[in-house]
């Protein structure tokens, strides 16, 4: 099981989610009180059980679980997980929290999204007996031991999400807020690319725009530890590549002609990402390892855009 250790008693599991590497992470932090962000979907269970092995932790030594917001491949493990974590209490944005303790409408609406895909995608879900959440507020705080942690809520991905900021490694764990960093080891190609995440439900580039500002200007962290995946750093090459690519989309959007369609969305998406590429003075030729996320990002933006058409934003 591949686990990076990133200094300052923080290490990243690799979850194999989807079965891939370099998809997701968990991140751990060892310290007095050892804290768990982000469990992955229900499938990566085990392999983030083994993960904790390699680190010398059982499920029962972890004091915390830390959501940093609901989609399935964040948090769809929290359950399993908090079933064997005994002690364990789980911190995740007050919005969020409630699903964690009934998930019903999770499911209704991943299903919305994945299909009948999703029990083999994410697996089931677990609810939490609600004496054992702790809904996080803004500004929020956790102490570990050396390691102080505080909550920040960050809409713009999804209006659950918050990212927790740690004071010793001067690092934010920034759930899909701060964008994806795709490695080499998923993409095939020889650099690292970033670009945001937009799912479907509640992307919002100008608020997701306001929580990339507030995060950088107000906490100037050192380093971004993405759950898809590892570690930008300097943190500003992440906030520099999610607002780049917020700023293509917003493009995307005025530019998109009428009547829009997923389809016509998925193209655009497709051809600024190549661009971007290109610009960087990368040699690709297409943007099909991209693919999953292009289809989110594509159902993400379309739902958007009918939010905003229909005056519900
Ligand atoms: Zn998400």
């Amino acid at each position: 099981m591949p686990i990076v250790d990133y200094g300052s008693d923080i290490y990243g599991i690799d979850l194999f989610e989807e079965g891939r590497p370099f998809r997701s992470n968990a991140y751990v932090i060892k310290d007095r009180q050892i804290a768990v962000i982000d469990t992955g979907s229900s499938n990566s269970h085990e392999v983030l059980v083994e993960g904790l092995a390699q680190l010398g932790l059982g499920a029962s030594d972890i004091d915390h679980l830390i959501i940093t917001h609901v989609h399935l491949d964040h948090a769809g493990g929290a359950g399993q997980m908090m079933q064997k974590s005994v002690k364990a209490l789980l911190h995740a944005h007050p919005t969020g929290a409630r699903h964690l303790i009934d998930p019903s409408r999770l499911v209704k609406g991943a299903r919305q999204v994945y299909g009948e895909e999703m029990n083999t995608l994410f697996g089931p879900l677990i609810p939490v007996n609600e004496n054992r959440v702790i809904a996080q507020q803004d500004g929020g705080r956790l102490r570990l031991g050396r390691h102080t942690l505080t909550f920040y809520h960050t809409p713009g991905h999804a209006k659950h999400h918050m990212c927790i900021a740690d004071d010793i490694s001067q690092g934010i764990f920034s759930g899909d807020m701060v964008g994806i960093r795709y490695q080499p080891g998923y993409t095939g190609w020889d650099f690292p690319y970033g670009f945001p995440t937009t799912s479907p439900g509640d992307f919002d580039p100008d608020v997701m725009v306001a929580s990339l500002n507030r995060l950088q200007m107000t906490l100037h962290p050192q380093r971004i530890f993405h759950t898809h995946f590892g570690m930008s750093e300097p943190a500003d090459e992440a906030f520099d590549f999610s607002r780049r690519g917020v700023h293509y989309i917003n493009e995307l959007i005025k530019e998109l002609p009428e009547p829009v369609t997923y389809q016509l969305i998925y193209q655009a998406l497709s051809q600024i990402i190549g661009q971007d590429l290109r610009r960087l003075g990368h040699k690709v030729d297409t943007t099909d390892p991209l693919g999953v996320d292009l289809m989110l990002n594509s159902q993400g933006i379309l739902v958007y855009i009918q939010k905003k058409a229909a005056g519900k934003l």
